[in-house]
């Protein structure tokens, strides 16, 4: 028998057990496993069907992803709340400021200076947070959200008063 084919038969032997292998062993499977695409195979199939030793850690596991998608739900809500609350304080502002009798086009045009000065950088600066944590059509929804604020805030409260 050629010594290839001796490698062969030990390294099939080994891989159901791969995970219990000293690392100079698993050194030795790896590299024959490198040439020959049947143990490669049989590893690849051991390797994925590993998950009795996934699961084991699952539940550890569990806990960081909780606690990422809670963390992920909580800055979204404190997205949505910054940005209420900055309109809040700019209408709030704009009403109390401003006789809406008598100078209303003041009051307007102090609600679209107020919204670029203060929510449009804050906008810019919560997106820049929605980019690296939120999905795409978050990303897109907050964007348009933001424009349509930046651009017709004043526009839809002058339909109002
Ligand atoms: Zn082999």
């Amino acid at each position: 028998m050629e010594e290839s084919q001796k490698i062969h038969i030990l390294v099939k032997e080994l891989i159901p057990v791969f995970d219990e292998l000293e690392q100079e062993t698993k050194d030795v499977v790896l590299s024959h496993t490198q040439t020959c695409s049947e143990c490669q195979h049989l590893l690849n199939e051991v390797t994925e069907e590993n998950y009795p030793v996934v699961e084991q850690s699952e539940e550890v596991g569990i806990k960081p992803l909780k606690k990422l998608v809670q963390f992920n739900r909580g800055l979204k809500w404190l997205f949505v709340s910054i940005r209420a609350l900055i309109l809040f304080y700019i209408t709030f502002s704009a009403f109390q400021f401003y006789d809406m009798d008598l100078s209303a086009d003041a009051a307007i045009e102090y609600i679209g200076g107020s919204t670029f000065m203060f929510y449009f950088p804050a906008a810019i600066f919560l997106l820049v947070f929605t980019m690296t944590f939120f999905t795409k059509r978050w990303m897109v929804f907050s964007i348009l959200f933001d424009l349509g604020i930046v651009l017709f805030l004043d526009t839809i409260i002058s339909i109002f008063i």
